[in-house]
């Protein structure tokens, strides 16, 4: 078959590389020049996804790592901090992972692709795997996103792991991810723009020196507020359709998650109520954990009324403790939810 993909971030990069594996004739459009393209992103993830998904598309993930979590640190509201113990979690070359993906595959760059101009007849299918601008699909009007940005920083002093500050009423959160010989990412995502933490992180560390300031927002909507997942021969795939964990705005491995049902998805043709039908039933749990978030921020969460909602989202996430790379732990998570 002869596939479009619109895209070349995660979700892109990634099924480029299996649908060349699978003999498909593949084509990516990517609006950024190969000088700028750059995963906006603070590159971390678990390593124990991580390596499966790499293995599938014939990269050895060890060469990729940055930096071995050990804890994170996250400081609350009201003084309180809490730490977790890291079983993972990794920071990594999101750059030159996605590039060496695409290798072999033929990427148009500078290419921004519209509904307006896009041949679509020229492909049997269209990827729209533009992530948070979901270009080629309709737009939902149950969607949620929250601003973000951040610092690509180097020079940073006894700043060796994983720390973050959860802001009041789940708003966001601020984060610094350690990327290896005094390298990180730095920045916040907040609903409010307060973005507290960062300029306190800066006064911290003068000696800090800033590399990049790159930041777009995070879509929190999860699948099941991000439907339709296609039109025409669009199909959604990642980001575009929904795939982040609305408590984290991590999109890495859910966004991985979604490019395997969809190549699960294809045989001779392309199966989309299977994809729609395996999509909405995987990520069924992202719609309790954005509600819990939700009612968090408009103040109205009780750990009493929504008990349920919160122990579905601790199960779930207990569950795939290994695919967050971080102990997942009820005293905790009970703790978090009440500082917040
Ligand atoms: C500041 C920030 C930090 C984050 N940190 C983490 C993290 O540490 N861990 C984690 O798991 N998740 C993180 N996320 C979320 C994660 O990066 C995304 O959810 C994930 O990259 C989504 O993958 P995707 O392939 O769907 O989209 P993307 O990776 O966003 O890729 C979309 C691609 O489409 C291209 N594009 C857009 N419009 C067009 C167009 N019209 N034509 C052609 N190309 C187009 C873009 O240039 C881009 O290359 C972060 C997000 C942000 C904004």
């Amino acid at each position: 078959m002869k596939f479009a993909i619109a895209g070349a971030g995660v979700a892109g990069s990634y099924l480029a590389n299996m649908l060349v594996r699978r003999g498909h004739e593949v084509e990516i459009f990517e609006s950024s020049t190969p000088q700028s393209h750059w995963p906006v992103c603070a590159w971390g993830a678990s390593r124990h996804m991580l390596e499966k998904f790499s293995e599938k598309a014939g990269l050895d993930f060890e060469q990729y790592i940055l930096h071995v979590g050990k804890s994170l640190r996250m400081d609350l509201p009201k003084g309180k901090v809490e730490y977790l113990e890291l079983r993972g979690l990794v920071t990594y070359d999101k750059h030159r992972w996605e590039h060496d993906l695409m290798k072999g595959a033929e990427i148009k760059y500078g290419s921004r692709v519209s509904k307006e101009t896009f041949p679509f007849d020229d492909y049997d299918y269209v990827l729209d795997c533009t992530g948070l601008h979901r270009t080629l699909l309709p737009r939902s009007k149950d969607d949620f996103l929250i601003p973000a940005y951040e610092y690509l920083l180097e020079g940073v002093k006894g700043e060796e792991e994983f720390y973050t500050i959860g802001y009041e009423g789940a708003k966001g959160y601020f984060w610094y991810f350690p990327l290896g010989d005094g390298r990180g990412y730095m920045g916040a995502g907040d609903v409010l723009k307060r973005y507290q933490g960062v300029d306190e992180f800066f006064e911290r560390h003068p000696e800090a020196q800033v590399v990049k300031k790159i930041g777009r927002p995070i879509r929190l909507a999860p699948p099941k507020k991000m439907e339709p997942f296609f039109q025409g021969n669009v199909v959604g795939v990642g980001e575009s359709i929904g795939t982040v964990f609305p408590m984290l705005g991590e999109g890495i491995i859910p966004s991985l998650i979604c490019c395997d049902i969809f190549l699960d998805a294809l045989g001779q043709e392309f199966d989309s109520k299977q994809y729609r039908k395996k999509v909405l039933n995987y990520f069924d749990y992202y719609d309790d954990v954005y509600r819990i978030v939700r009612l968090k921020m408009d103040g109205k969460l009780s750990t009493i009324r929504h008990a349920n909602l919160l122990m579905s989202m601790y199960r779930h996430m207990k569950k795939e403790e290994r695919r967050f790379g971080f102990e997942i732990s009820l005293e905790k998570m009970n703790r978090l939810v009440n500082a917040l």
